[in-house]
Formats: C-alpha cells, sequence, structure tokens
C-alpha cells in the first residue's frame, strides 16, 4: 500500500467505479473510498446513490450528439467489460421512443453510429404489444439497445480496478483536506493520502468539495409492477404518458428484483416538479416517494400494456442529479481537485465512457478528445 497513492476516487458508484478501472488500468495508484449502498433505506442517514436498482435503460438514441457518442463508445466496451470481469449486465432487447423530437433523437444516434429509425405506433403495437396514444413521432433502436444491471456494472469495474492493483475503503468520506504531501482524504474509518482528488459522489458529498456546483437534485418515484415474464418486451421511454400530470416516463422490461419479484419498473416525472435542498435528501431516501407519482405511474402502465397482469405493485423514492447544462460536469474545481457529478438521469448507460474521459484529467496530456472539455465544465452556484 503506498503512502501516497496517486488518484483518490471518492464515490464508488457507476462514474467512479468507472474512473478507478480506468486509472488503475493506466498504471495509476488509485485508493477508491466510497460505501456500499444501504443496507436498509428507511433507516440509513446516507449517503445514497442513484444505482441501487437491477435495470438501466441503454441506447445510442439521445437528447445531444454529445450523449449519443458517449453511450455508443461505452455499448462498444460492455462485451470486454463482462468478458474479462465474467459478470454478464446488459440485456440487449432494445427501445421504443415516442416524443416530440424522435427525429433530433435518430440524428443524433446516426452521428454516433447507432441504428434508430423512425417506426409508426401501429407497428409497436403490432411488434410488441405497447399501446402508444399521443401524436409523437416513435423510434426503434434494436440491439444492442435494451438495459444494463447497474449494480453488476459495478460490481464488474470494481472487480477490473482490483485486478489492476487498485485499493478499496468501502466506507463514506467526511473531509478533504489539503496536506504537505498531498490531499488527505478521511472519514471515521481513518485517512488516505493521494497527490490528486476525483469527486464522484452524485447527489450527495458536495460537501468535501470548497466550491458549490450548480446541481439540483430532483425527486422521482419508481414503481415495480410484478407480472408474469411471458414474452420479452423493449425498454420504453414515452414523452406525454396517458396520465396527463406526468410529462413522462420511462421503463424497465421485466427483471427479478432482490425481493424475489419479477418485476417491470416504471419511473418518469410530475409536470413542473422541483429540485430538493440536499439536506432534505435523507428525509425523502426514508420515505416511500409520492403518491401521486406512484398513482400517475401506475395509471400510464395500465394504459400502455393494456390487459397486462399485475399481481402486486411496489415504490421507492430516488434522485436524478441534474447539471445546469444537461451533460455531467467533468473538470477540475480546485487544485488537485477534480469531480465527475451529474448524470442528469441519464449516465448509467455512458458510465464507463464518463468515468474514462474523468481519468483522461489525471493521464500525462489530459483531456485529448474530439468531445470538448467544455462541453464538461463544471458550473459553479
Ligand atoms: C430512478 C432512476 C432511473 C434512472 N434510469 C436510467 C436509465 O434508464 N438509463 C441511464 O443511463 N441512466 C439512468 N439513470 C441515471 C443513472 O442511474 C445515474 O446518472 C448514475 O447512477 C449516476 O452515477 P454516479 O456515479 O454519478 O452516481 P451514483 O451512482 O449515485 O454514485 C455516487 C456514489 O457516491 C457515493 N458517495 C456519496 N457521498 C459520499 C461520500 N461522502 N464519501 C464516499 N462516497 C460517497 C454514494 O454512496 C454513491 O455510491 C437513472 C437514475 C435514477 C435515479
Amino acid at each position: 500500500m503506498p503512502e501516497v497513492y496517486d488518484v483518490a476516487v471518492v464515490g464508488r458508484g457507476l462514474i467512479g467505479s468507472a474512473a478507478a478501472r480506468h486509472l488503475a488500468e493506466s498504471g495509476m495508484q488509485v485508493v477508491v473510498i466510497g460505501p456500499d449502498e444501504p443496507a436498509d433505506r428507511r433507516l440509513s442517514l446516507g449517503p445514497f446513490c442513484s444505482h441501487p436498482d437491477e435495470g438501466r435503460i441503454t441506447r445510442v438514441a439521445g437528447r445531444t450528439p454529445i450523449w449519443s457518442q458517449m453511450a455508443a463508445r461505452s455499448i462498444q466496451r460492455y462485451a470486454d467489460i463482462s468478458e474479462r470481469s465474467g459478470i454478464d449486465f446488459h440485456h440487449a432487447c432494445g427501445l421504443v421512443s415516442s416524443s416530440p423530437i424522435a427525429d433530433k433523437w435518430i440524428e443524433n444516434s446516426e452521428i454516433a453510429g447507432g441504428n434508430a429509425l423512425l417506426v409508426d405506433q401501429q407497428w409497436v403495437f403490432d411488434q410488441t404489444g405497447i399501446s402508444l396514444n399521443n401524436d409523437h413521432p416513435v423510434l426503434y433502436e434494436g440491439a444492442p439497445a435494451g438495459y444494463i444491471n447497474p449494480r453488476r456494472l459495478i460490481k464488474a469495474q470494481n472487480k477490473l480496478a482490483e485486478v489492476a492493483g487498485a485499493m478499496f475503503v468501502k466506507e463514506a468520506a467526511s473531509s478533504l483536506r489539503h496536506t504537505n504531501s498531498g490531499r488527505s482524504v478521511a472519514g471515521m474509518w481513518g485517512s488516505v493520502t493521494a497527490q490528486r482528488v476525483l469527486v464522484t459522489t452524485g447527489a450527495f458529498g458536495s460537501e468535501l468539495l470548497n466550491c458549490s456546483l450548480d446541481l439540483r437534485r430532483m425527486p422521482r418515484t419508481t414503481v415495480t409492477a410484478e407480472m408474469p415474464f411471458n414474452e420479452e418486451i423493449p425498454s420504453l421511454i414515452c414523452v406525454d404518458p396517458p396520465d396527463e400530470r406526468l410529462d413522462e416516463i420511462y421503463w424497465v422490461p421485466p427483471v427479478r428484483y432482490r425481493d424475489g419479484r419479477v418485476a417491470l419498473k416504471i419511473g418518469g416525472s410530475l409536470r413542473n416538479s422541483s429540485p430538493v435542498p440536499q439536506a432534505a435528501l435523507t428525509e425523502w431516501f426514508n420515505g416511500d416517494g409520492d403518491p401521486t407519482e406512484t398513482e400517475a405511474l401506475k395509471n400510464s402502465l395500465i394504459s400502455l400494456l393494456p390487459g397486462v397482469q399485475i399481481d402486486s405493485w411496489a415504490q421507492k423514492p430516488c434522485v436524478v442529479t441534474n447539471t445546469a447544462t444537461e451533460h455531467p460536469y467533468i473538470g477540475w474545481v480546485e487544485e488537485g481537485v477534480a469531480v465527475a457529478i451529474g448524470g442528469c438521469g441519464s449516465a448509467a448507460k455512458s458510465s464507463d465512457e464518463l468515468g474514462r474521459l474523468a481519468s483522461t484529467l489525471f493521464i500525462p496530456g489530459g483531456w485529448d478528445d474530439s468531445l470538448p472539455a467544455s462541453a464538461f465544465e463544471p458550473i459553479l452556484s
């Protein structure tokens, strides 16, 4: 164990785990500091994370050319990560997306080499049984679009980072200070020193920084619907879904959850929802989410999959961390301290590329990429 590591990565979520792998595999001495997900979210004081789940949609079609390219680059590496770690995390069941800007998403997908194409609602119904009932154009993206298992992706990234020599402290950090030998990251467990630090703490952990990032933490509720797993259906994103209280919904097809249920997960956003301060997040995570959002998600699912048999419902709270720029913040915020924060509800599928881009900040030569560093510049509030 070195006295001073090259890099300390704080946060062991999707982005931090990816960055740690890329840094360790490039030959750096890396220490990763971050807890496992809370054993019981109702009793935990945090920090909480955005990935304690069995499914996250993956697709190349996206809202900006940058998002599409980050997704395409990540997806290309899924097979290598799976093969070398021995951990599968990707399921290529395709994606249906209905939105007023479907053609823009297709354009962005084409830039990134994706296969999304326009289809119509009747085709979607005939192929999948999904009954879309708005006037928006619809796209279909075939394999490798589908979903990933975020827990298993983190496990795979951590395993490969460890093989490459990374050390792990599976605890939260409570301070980050400058010392004579570098940066000291400390917690109840003790401390480690590194020349430089990458902070990847998602919605939590901003108090470690000497600056305040412009982040909007959006409380969201997700609902799981236990259903028989007969035929495969694609992942779905639908703007203006059947229940008008929501402006958008998405779902991940039925997968097995930790409680043993095979369930489809549906989430989305209520119209005009507002961010919550970080201080209020623990109370939010200890609760059951928003009852109005829960009801609207259930209504939407029943209407989109007419006749589906639902054996049980469950719901839980989560948080999406938005930035002011719609792209994650990746960059230096003070001497020796960089961040890779702000997944904007879209970073799971692209986390390997986000981690790789963040790792290049620490590698001789720095950021040298066709994606401009300026698009990721952290904005302070
Ligand atoms: C309900 C929901 C659905 C989503 N669906 C999709 C989807 O379908 N497709 C998609 O691509 N993306 C999706 N996303 C977005 C995606 O999950 C996030 O963008 C992604 O998880 C962000 O990764 P992260 O590493 O920034 O944050 P996280 O995964 O939250 O990781 C941050 C980590 O930092 C740790 N941490 C915090 N404070 C400290 C501290 N003081 N010390 C040490 N560690 C600390 C936390 O414990 C956590 O493990 C969804 C998000 C949510 C919430």
